[in-house]
């Protein structure tokens, strides 16, 4: 029976279990299996390595162990190495594992424009930003800028990728949310509630109404039920927008196919990571 998993800390709210087997249903791999695995930051390097003798084809790997993901390998793709986190392990027959970011893929595979010669503007310096702002260099964008509630993360990760380090949100072609602003719970329907959750999203990312009506391509990798504040607000305006489950789902694809060696079932992959979500995160 061909198992894989998610390695996180804590990872039971993850989404992925629940997109990977519906998509195995789909495509009739009634003996595969994805489960969460559990696993704290001490116990990463044994657990991990342990999985792979255990008979497990691979894994997913999320928060917090990314960069650990990347240090247990000996065999990395340039897109893991040049942004210095995994997100995707596959186990080999003498018991080591390669690693893979799908994130940096999945997430220009899901961008509502063309890439090459894009300029863009980037909210959050973290691990999430670090592999956007990678990614969107490496697919071709011509200007990538990068604001950070702490400015010195800011200008740390421009200075390392090539991006460039703003103090303010400037305008761009497309707008990354890479931060979980958004996320608090609150942004109900009634439309006094919904404008109180829009003003904090705004303030928290120093950005202005009439800024966000700027930028045609929106997309924020944070995802909850129903649009978060920004990307309602960027739909008013008219922008074309991306949600934090369609990059979600876009990475667990090329995990699945990377594994199975398969066309990934988009729509049942989606379907099944819309089913109730958590109010955390993957
Ligand atoms: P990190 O913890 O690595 O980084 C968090 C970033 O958000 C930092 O830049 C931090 O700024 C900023 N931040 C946090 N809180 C606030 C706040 N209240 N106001 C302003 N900025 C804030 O997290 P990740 O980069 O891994 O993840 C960020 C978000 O993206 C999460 O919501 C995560 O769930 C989501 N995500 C979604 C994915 C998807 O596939 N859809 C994939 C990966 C992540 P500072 O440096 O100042 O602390």
């Amino acid at each position: 029976m061909p198992r894989l998993g998610v390695i996180g800390w804590p990872v039971d709210h993850s989404r992925s279990p629940a997109m990977h087997n519906a998509a195995f249903a789909a495509l009739g791999m009634s003996d595969w299996r994805y489960q969460h695995l559990p696993v704290a930051p001490a116990l990463f390097r044994e657990t991990t390595l342990a999985l792979g003798r255990a008979g497990f084809l691979g894994a997913n790997v999320t928060i917090p162990h990314k960069e650990a993901a990347l240090a247990l390998v000996d065999q990395a793709s340039e897109a893991a190495r040049s942004i210095g986190a995994a997100n995707t392990l596959t186990f080999l027959p003498d018991g080591s594992a390669a690693a893979e970011n799908t994130d940096a893929p999945g997430l220009i595979s899901t961008v509502p424009c063309p890439t090459k010669g894009l300029s863009a503007m980037v909210l959050g310096a973290g691990g999430s930003a670090r592999a956007t702002v990678w990614a969107l260099l490496d697919a071709g964008a011509r200007e990538v800028s990068i604001w950070n509630r702490n400015p010195a993360r800011a200008e740390a990760l421009a200075s390392e990728l090539g991006a460039g380090a703003v103090a303010r949100a400037v305008d761009a072609d497309l707008l990354v949310n890479c931060t979980p602003v958004g996320l608090a719970a609150g942004f109900g329907s009634a439309p006094l509630q919904r404008s109180a959750s829009e003003l904090t999203t705004l303030n928290q990312l120093a950005l202005t109404l009439d800024q966000v009506g700027k930028y045609p391509y929106v997309i924020d990798l944070a995802y909850r039920d129903g649009p978060t504040p920004l990307l309602y607000l960027a739909r008013r305006h008219g922008a074309k927008t991306v949600d934090g489950l369609q990059v979600l789902v876009a990475q667990g694809a090329l995990s699945f196919q990377l594994w199975t060696g398969r066309p990934p079932p988009l729509e049942v992959m989606r379907r099944a990571a819309e089913a109730p979500i958590a109010a955390k995160q993957q």
